[in-house]
């Protein structure tokens, strides 16, 4: 009987919501909704104007969402309701949260006008896309750091420029980094005081020591000592030289980086730090990264002159850039499918593809600037299969297009297999934190509340010891000093990433772990950092005790950073064939190339990476 009474009463209701909604269908309506975003609960808001039965206005803010990647979907997902008619509509690719939270504020925006969202969910006046065919200088596959910057460099060579992006973003990889970007012999060197003479001196005791084969590494260090020597006889500004940077990035690399990129590398970074800044990009700060022998990243300073993400402070810098460009045409959602060439065997364009339409841009060079393949997880496994189920800190999209691409016009690859794993992924976004807070003075613990590696060691190494853990994660150990110095750990705590307790035994109850063994962990670390001796993993870099509560654990686990190895180039970013011949009017540069980082990236080296070889190629292209 109640159940009749139920069924009865909700039919009533129905058929009384469906009255209202033809009602207020017919008519005009407004609604505004909110709901939870990548910034936190309820950080997306909707606003919806319905006028006869379609939305006719729609905006969306979510000011707290990532810049340049939820602030895209807030940006692009309204205008597409309003066209379509209709709340569902593409995501953006990367932004998962954010799509979903403007999809549920718009329903709840159309529940606070009178509406039934579902009226609103249609297939609606789907976007028809038409083949279209466009003619440049310069084609340039992919709108990440390196294709930014050989686009303008080849735009103000007064060349006439396409840009291909296939995300709704660009930035790629590039607006991921964390760091900055290694330089050596700038003039924001001479602003450190001191040279660190351990660091150069230890790099040529390595040289000698472990390189004595390597006559690359020899001479390098040859001369490098001539000028330290030099030097420390009479000392004027920083020291540092290209050969010095040289020396470290081989011997990072495990000395099988090509040298001559190397060289090509190191011996432009200088100027260009000095060109970034025509283009608004000033990476003031120069601070201290792993394995270099003296302190050689540059970073960008925010208003209140504290270090900011290298990446989420240039792309929007470079993308400006181009747009201001009249000669450069960027499409967006266009995935570049194939590389045209002519009779002669010279590349004459790309055929790409945008919401099912044929896209073709005709074109004398063309620029492979599309990334790595760390989101290609069935490529790294083939390729590496120990790390067959890892996670990826790699941007959507990062596939390996370009290598595919050039590899079906005879283009060579090199060093395939070196795949640079990170120790520090956020457990359940694969979101990275970066490198620098166990350089500043973090530990890792394992599950048992137990310390097991000393954590500035090499990325590889790092993880290995982390991955040998029980379920193989670990977490992230941070106290309130170090959150207090930190923007950036102050961002992965509003992310919610972080477990906090005002006591070690509060901290280890939040996550799980023995109270006792974490206590004593905390205290032995603590004790080593006042001695500035580490009795059980030797870790010799020393900060401060974390000792000031709260405080706070994030889970990390390994996740696939950086792919190495891509496209065989030149020191002019020709795509080289097996036989080393160029191809002609084909240049690559970034991440989907292969020998500038040997077996093992550097920290600051990609972004140096895309710069200089993102230069030279649109130089090149713009030449040819
Ligand atoms: P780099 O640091 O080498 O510049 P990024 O990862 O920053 O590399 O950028 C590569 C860019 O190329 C990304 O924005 C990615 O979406 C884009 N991309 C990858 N494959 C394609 C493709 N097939 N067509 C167009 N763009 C692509």
């Amino acid at each position: 009987m109640k159940k009749k009474v139920f069924a009865l009463a909700s039919a009533i209701v129905i058929i009384a919501i469906m009255v209202i909604t033809q009602q207020n269908t017919k008519g005009a309506a407004m609604g505004s909704g909110t709901a939870d975003g990548f910034g936190g609960p309820g950080a997306i808001t909707v606003n919806l104007t319905i006028k006869d039965g379609k939305i006719t206005a729609a905006t969306a803010s979510g000011p707290k969402e990532t810049p340049g990647i939820g602030s895209v979907a807030v940006e692009k997902m309204p205008a597409e309701m309003v066209a379509r008619n209709s709340i569902i509509v593409d995501g953006v690719t990367g932004a998962t949260i954010s799509s979903t939270g403007i999809l549920k504020a718009a329903e709840a925006a159309l529940i606070a006008a009178g509406l039934n969202p579902e009226d609103f969910k249609g297939a609606g006046n789907a976007v028809v896309a038409e083949d279209k065919t466009y003619d440049a200088d310069v084609a340039i596959i992919g709108a990440g750091g390196a294709g930014m910057i050989a686009a303008i460099t080849a735009a103000d060579a007064g060349k006439k420029v396409v840009l291909i992006e296939k995300q709704a973003m660009v930035g790629g990889n590039s607006v991921r980094a964390s760091g900055g970007m290694n330089a050596a012999g700038t003039p924001e060197e001479n602003s450190n005081t001191f040279t660190e003479e351990a660091g150069v001196e230890k790099t040529l005791k390595t040289a000698a020591e472990k390189w004595a084969n390597h006559p690359v590494i020899t001479a390098l260090a040859e001369a490098v000592r001539k000028k330290w020597e030099a030097y420390k006889a009479n000392p004027q500004g920083y020291f540092d030289c290209a050969e010095l940077m040289q020396l470290d990035t081989l011997i990072g690399g495990h000395g099988i980086n090509n040298p001559e990129l190397v060289r090509t590398l190191a011996e432009n970074t200088a100027d260009a730090i000095a060109w970034l800044k025509t283009v608004n990009i000033d990476l003031t700060s120069v601070g201290a990264a792993g394995a270099a022998s003296v302190k050689r990243i540059h970073r960008p300073l925010n208003e209140q002159k504290k270090v900011v993400s290298v990446g989420g402070y240039m792309v929007p810098r470079l993308e400006a850039a181009c747009k201001s460009r009249s000669n450069i045409t960027i499409l967006m959602e266009t995935t570049a499918k194939s590389i045209m060439t002519n009779e002669a065997g010279a590349v004459s364009g790309v055929i790409a593809e945008s919401k099912g339409a044929k896209i073709t841009v005709n074109a004398k060079a063309v620029v492979i600037a599309s990334g790595g393949f760390g989101a290609n997880l069935k490529m790294v496994a083939r390729l590496k299969p120990e790390l067959d189920g890892f996670m990826t800190t790699n941007a959507p999209g990062i596939n390996g297009d370009g290598i595919t691409m050039a590899q079906e016009l005879g283009a060579a690859v090199v060093d395939m297999k070196q795949i640079q794993i990170h120790p520090t992924v956020q457990y359940d976004s694969s979101n990275l934190i970066t490198e620098g807070l166990r350089g500043d003075g973090a530990i890792l613990v394992n599950t048992e509340g137990k310390r097991f590696i000393d954590e500035v060691l090499a990325r590889d190494v790092v993880s290995a010891a982390e991955i040998a853990q029980p379920n193989s994660f670990a977490y992230l150990i941070i106290d309130q000093k170090m959150v207090d110095e930190s923007l950036l750990i102050q961002g992965y705590i509003a992310k919610g990433y972080s477990f906090k307790g005002d006591t070690y035994e509060a901290l280890a109850k939040a996550i799980n772990i023995p109270a006792d063994a974490f206590t004593k962990t905390m205290n032995d670390w603590n004790g080593y950092v006042k001695a500035r001796k580490d009795p059980e993993f030797g870790r010799t870099s020393f900060i401060e005790p974390l000792d000031k509560a709260p405080f706070y654990a994030i889970k990390v686990t390994p996740g696939i950073h950086h792919t190495m190895g891509g496209l065989k180039i030149d020191g002019r970013t020709r795509v080289l064939k097996g036989n080393g011949e160029a191809i002609p009017g084909l240049f690559a540069a970034g991440e989907v190339t292969g020998g500038v980082h040997g077996g093992n990236r550097l920290g600051g080296t990609a972004v140096s990476d895309f710069v200089v070889f993102g230069r030279i190629a649109g130089q090149e292209a713009a030449k040819f």
